[in-house]
C-alpha cells in the first residue's frame, strides 16, 4: 500500500534509532536563596509556580532531561532543598560536593545583591578541588543598575560572572551557551560502547542489602579494566567478571559512601539513585523480602521505569523469611507490583550469597527484552490479527482505526501507531499487554505512542 509506505518514510524515518548515550551532566549548585530553583526553571521552561516554597521538602526528582542549542544534557537540580539553620555551611558543602561529584559541568550561582559570603568562599574551594569546569551565574541581576554587582564576583577567581536574572530571563541565554561550552560531548560518567560490557545498577532504599551485594558480587574474579579495550569508565564504576564476561556497576561509590546518618539522606539517596539508573542499562531494584514493600520501594522501581532501564526485581534477605509471611508475600506482589508483573524476580540472600548467581540469567533476559526488535511486517501482522479478534470500542459513533505501526527505537522498545483517532488508554494497555503475551519482553519497559492521522 503506497499511502502507508510514504506514512512510514515521513513520519517514522525522523524519529530514528535512539542510542543509548549518556549525557553530559549540569549541575546548578549555590547556598539557599541564590535562585537555584528559579533558573533551573527557567532552563526546563517551567512556571514559577513550581519553585517549592516549603523548606526540607524532599523530592523525588532531582534530575531532568534538558536541552539548549540542540544540545542535550542533564540538569542536576539541588535547589528547593532548603537545610536547618544549624550547621548550614556544612550542609550545603556537602550536598554542593554529592552535585558536583554527579557533574561535568557547575553553575555556580550567587546572589550578587548579597555578594559574596562565606558559605560562597566554601563552595568555590570544593569547585577547585573538584577541578570541573565552572560558569559563574551573578543572580538578581534584574537591571542594568546591578551590573556592577557582578562585576564585583570577579574577585571568586572563577572568571567571568554572567550577570543573570533567573526571575525575568534577563542573560540567561550568555550563561547557557557558556555552559553548554563548557560542557564535554559525552559525559565522563562512561558511555555504553556496543559490544562492550553491560552496565548494571543496584538500586533500592537504604539498608535493603545493596553494599552487602556489591561486596558479594565484587568477591567475584576481578577484571583488569585496560583488558578491556576502550572501555570509558568512571572511577566509581566497578568492572566484574560474572560467568565469564565483563559487567559494569554504576556508581559503586555512591553504594558505599554512606550518609544515612544526615538529615538529607533522602536526598542524597535519591540523587544518586537517580544518576545511577541514568548511566546504567538495566538496574536491580532490591527490595526487603522479611518486611512489607514500602512506598520507597515502589519510588524505586518507578524511578527506573521512567528512566527506560531494564529492570529486575531482587528479593533480598530471604534467610530471614518467615514462612508465614510467605502468602502475604505473594498477595504483596499481586497487588503493588501488578505494573510490573513483567520484571524478572530472584529471592536471594546477600550475606549468605543463597541464589545471588541467579541475577546474571535474569539480568541477560532483562538486557535481550530491551534490545528485542521487532520488524514492521511482524508488528503489522500481530496487529492485524489483534483488531481483528477485539477492535477498539466505539466512540460517539465512531471507531479508530490503526492504520500502522512500527518499533521507533529499542532500548527500551518503543512503539508508534497510526490511527485515525486516538486509542483509549484501556485499549493501549490491552495491546501492551497482548504485545508481552506475544513477544516476551521480560524485564523491560515498553512504550506505546499514537500518531493520529486523517
Ligand atoms: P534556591 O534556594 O537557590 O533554589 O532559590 P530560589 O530559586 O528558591 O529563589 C529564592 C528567592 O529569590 C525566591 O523568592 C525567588 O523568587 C528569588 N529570586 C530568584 N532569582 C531571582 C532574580 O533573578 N531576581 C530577583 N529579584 N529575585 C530572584
Ligand atoms: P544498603 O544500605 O542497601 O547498602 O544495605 P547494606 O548492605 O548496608 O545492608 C543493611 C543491613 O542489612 C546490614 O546489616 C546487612 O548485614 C544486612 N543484610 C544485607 N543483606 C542481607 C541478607 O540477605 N540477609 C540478612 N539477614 N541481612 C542482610
Amino acid at each position: 500500500d503506497e499511502d502507508l509506505a510514504l506514512l512510514h518514510a515521513e513520519d517514522v524515518g525522523e524519529i530514528g534509532e535512539e542510542p543509548v548515550v549518556v549525557f553530559p551532566v549540569l549541575a546548578v549548585v549555590g547556598r539557599p536563596n541564590v535562585g537555584k530553583s528559579t533558573l533551573v526553571n527557567r532552563i526546563l521552561g517551567r512556571r514559577e509556580a513550581v519553585v517549592e516554597d516549603k523548606p526540607g521538602v524532599t523530592r523525588d526528582r532531582v534530575s531532568y532531561p534538558a536541552e539548549w542549542s540542540g544540545k542535550r544534557f542533564t540538569l542536576v537540580d539541588t535547589g528547593g532543598w532548603e537545610v536547618d539553620v544549624a550547621g548550614i555551611e556544612a550542609r550545603v558543602a556537602q550536598q554542593a560536593e554529592v552535585a558536583i561529584s554527579l557533574a561535568d559541568a557547575v553553575i555556580f550561582v550567587v546572589d550578587a545583591t548579597v555578594g559574596v559570603t562565606e558559605t560562597d568562599t566554601q563552595v568555590v574551594r570544593l569547585l577547585r578541588k573538584a577541578g570541573k569546569p565552572v560558569v559563574l551565574c551573578a543572580n538578581k541581576v534584574d537591571g542594568p543598575a546591578g551590573e556592577a554587582d557582578a562585576a564585583n564576583l570577579w574577585s571568586l577567581g572563577l572568571g567571568e560572572p554572567f550577570p543573570v536574572s533567573a526571575l525575568h530571563g534577563r542573560g540567561t541565554g550568555d550563561l547557557l551557551d557558556a555552559a553548554i561550552d563548557a560542557l564535554p560531548e559525552v559525559s565522563a560518567h562512561g558511555t555504553p560502547i556496543p559490544d562492550g560490557p553491560r552496565r548494571v545498577a543496584l538500586v533500592g532504599r537504604p539498608n535493603v542489602g545493596k553494599s552487602s551485594l556489591l561486596n558479594k558480587v565484587l568477591g567475584a574474579e576481578r577484571v583488569v579494566v585496560d583488558s578491556v579495550a576502550g572501555t570509558t569508565r568512571d572511577p566509581v564504576d566497578e568492572l566484574v567478571a560474572l560467568k565469564g564476561k565483563p559487567w559494569v556497576f554504576v556508581d559503586t561509590a555512591g553504594i558505599r559512601r554512606r550518609v544515612h546518618q544526615t538529615s538529607g539522606a533522602d536526598f542524597y539517596a535519591s540523587l544518586r539513585t537517580q544518576a545511577a539508573i541514568e548511566k546504567a542499562e538495566v538496574a536491580v531494584v532490591l527490595v526487603d523480602a522479611s518486611v512489607k514493600l514500602t512506598e520507597q520501594d515502589t519510588r524505586v522501581i518507578t524511578q527506573v521505569i521512567e528512566a527506560g532501564r531494564a529492570l529486575v526485581i531482587a528479593y533480598n534477605k530471604w534467610d530471614l523469611m518467615d514462612e508465614d509471611r510467605r502468602p502475604f508475600l505473594e498477595r504483596e506482589i499481586e497487588q503493588d507490583l501488578v505494573q510490573v508483573q513483567w520484571a524478572p524476580r530472584v529471592n536471594i540472600s546477600a550475606k549468605t550469597g543463597w541464589h545471588t548467581d541467579r541475577m546474571v540469567p535474569a539480568l541477560e533476559r532483562a538486557l535481550e527484552s530491551w534490545d528485542t526488535r521487532i520488524s514492521t511486517g511482524r508488528l503489522n501482522a500481530f496487529l492485524g490479527e489483534l483488531v481483528a479478534a477485539h477492535p477498539h470500542p466505539l466512540r460517539g459513533g465512531k471507531q479508530p482505526r490503526i492504520l500502522f505501526a512500527t518499533q521507533a527505537s529499542t532500548r527500551p522498545p518503543r512503539f508508534v501507531i497510526f490511527a485515525t483517532g486516538f486509542l483509549d488508554p484501556g485499549y493501549r494497555r490491552y495491546i501492551e499487554r497482548r504485545l508481552r503475551e506475544t513477544f516476551g519482553f521480560e524485564g523491560t519497559p515498553i512504550s506505546i505512542s499514537v500518531r493520529v492521522r486523517e
